[in-house]
């Protein structure tokens, strides 16, 4: 068995969604399920509607929702012919009367709590997976829905809800296991999940690379397939730089830290189920489903280049601690992460002096909350618009002399933080965020401009 995973861009409309119902019957030997996203853009659309509706803009939220509405139905007629389409029709308008409802619910009490933007946001993967199924059907596929707030189980922190896993391994054995018995593809969309209760959650933007790795996971498949709209991880995102390049083979570890770091086309959080149970994950284009990709596999072959790719990650916040009692004493980190661990802020980058300690966050709206606590244990100052940005590599481990090299090929540029170590297959420095395309087109020149024929293509 393996999990095929569709995003945005590769169900963005009804020739895309036709492309994957080919994709998908080229590998029916092999026992799909199939995880998609909501039609590129929607999710963000969703997020609009909702701020317009907790703005008290019931016409703007509205106005979203009808062009949403009309989107799916085209995608939904093109894709069905019209005997089909007739049949989905109700159900569909059904959902998007549930949907703005919700949202002159919204409009109504002024409020937009975490709970209702998270019944919002999924709804883009609530519709496009129930399409999909029909498409397949249409094409003579034996396709079944799978409602995933069925089978993925998480926890209430809305919209970055934490899966539970064991709860969530045996509704998939109940629910998904006995249709692949029967012959059927399961189809069922990512980033959606339902508390124990049934209240519905997401799982974190770009949650369905996660999805399709806890369902590959929970049911020991073979190999998770990522389907995305570029040939597979490359040396840097191609919007940051063109000469970027596909690497053919990179180990989960590299992989993972790219993630981290905001190479985009994987979801941080995807590769720890596949690792835990060493299945093979692989990132391919739909645009393009000839190309090889890229293997994600337990150890990759050694490669020439020191360097696997560089990953940016942007809207970085540094926070700069000077101890205002007494030097360092002990204690300190540790009353310092507290107040982070409190509002549950992930720390990234960390770099400690005798009386400083900086440290990363992702930029977010609780920084001045954050600040206020520890002023209280330190001088704080704080400033965002930084980017983080991060060369990955298992070579880093065996080759001296690499941070130099780094630095000067960029040696205009003013660096904030730096950090090498932890990992051993990382460095990274931190940035102000206007410098990243330079920097990383500089640094990719250097380091990329020939590559080992054996690891990237
Ligand atoms: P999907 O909707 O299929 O999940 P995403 O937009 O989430 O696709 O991810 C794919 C995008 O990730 C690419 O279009 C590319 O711009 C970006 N990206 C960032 N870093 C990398 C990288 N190292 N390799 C490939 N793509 C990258
Ligand atoms: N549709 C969701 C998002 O845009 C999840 C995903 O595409 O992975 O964040
Ligand atoms: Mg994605």
């Amino acid at each position: 068995m393996i999990v095929m995973k569709f995003g945005g861009t590769s169900v963005q409309d009804a020739t895309a969604i036709d492309r994957v119902a080919s994709i998908t019957r080229d590998r029916l030997g092999e026992i799909p399920i199939v995880v998609v996203s909501a039609l590129a853009e929607m999710t963000d659309q969703l997020l609009a509607m909702a701020s317009a509706a907790a703005a008290g803009n019931r016409e703007k939220a509205l106005e979203l929702s009808l062009a949403a509405r009309e989107r799916h139905f085209n995608t939904a007629s093109d894709l069905l012919g019209t005997g089909r389409f007739a049949q989905i029709h109700a159900e569909l308008e059904e959902e998007f009367n549930g949907l703005d409802d919700l949202l002159r619910g919204v409009v109504a009490v002024g409020e937009l709590t975490p709970r209702t933007t998270d019944n919002i946001a999924g709804f883009g993967e609530r519709v496009s997976s129930k399409i999909v199924t029909a498409a397949f059907s249409v094409r003579g596929l034996n396709a079944s829905h799978v409602d995933s707030r069925q089978c993925i189980v998480t926890d209430a922190t809305f919209t970055k809800a934490v899966p539970d896993l064991e709860d969530t391994n045996a509704r998939l054995r109940e629910t998904v296991k006995p249709l692949l018995d029967h012959g059927r593809i399961p189809i069922m969309g990512g980033f959606i999940g339902a508390t124990r209760d049934g209240i519905s959650t997401t799982i974190g933007r770009g949650g369905s690379d996660f999805t399709a790795a806890i369902v590959g996971a929970g049911l020991d498949a073979q190999r998770i397939e990522i389907w995305t709209d570029v040939d597979g991880m490359l040396t840097t995102d191609p919007t940051l730089c063109r000469q970027a390049r596909r690497i053919k083979t990179i180990s989960f570890e590299e992989a993972a830290e790219l993630a981290y770091f905001g190479a985009k086309v994987l979801h941080p959080a995807t590769l720890l189920p596949a690792m835990q149970k060493n299945i093979p994950v692989l990132v391919l284009n739909s645009h393009n489903p000839k190309n090889e990709g890229t293997c994600i596999t337990p150890t990759a072959p050694k490669s020439k280049n020191i360097f696997k790719a560089i990953a940016a990650k942007k809207r970085i916040t540094v926070v700069d601690l000077v101890a205002t009692r007494m030097l360092m004493a002990h204690g300190f980190l540790k009353s310092i992460f507290e107040v982070f661990a409190n509002h549950r802020c992930p720390v990234d980058v960390v770099s400690t002096s005798e009386v400083s300690v900086s440290v990363t966050v992702d930029s977010n709206e609780s920084i001045a909350a954050i600040a206020a606590d520890l002023g209280k244990l330190a001088d704080v100052k704080y400033a965002g618009r930084k980017a983080i940005v991060c060369l990955v590599g298992e070579n880093i481990r065996s080759t001296p002399g690499i941070a130099a090299k780094v630095f000067s090929a960029i040696p205009d540029v003013n660096i904030h933080m730096i950090s090498q170590g932890a990992s051993e297959i990382n460095i990274s420095f931190v940035i102000d965020e206007d410098d990243v395309p330079s920097v990383v087109s500089r640094l990719h020149q250097v380091f990329f401009s020939e590559v080992d024929p054996e690891v990237f293509a």
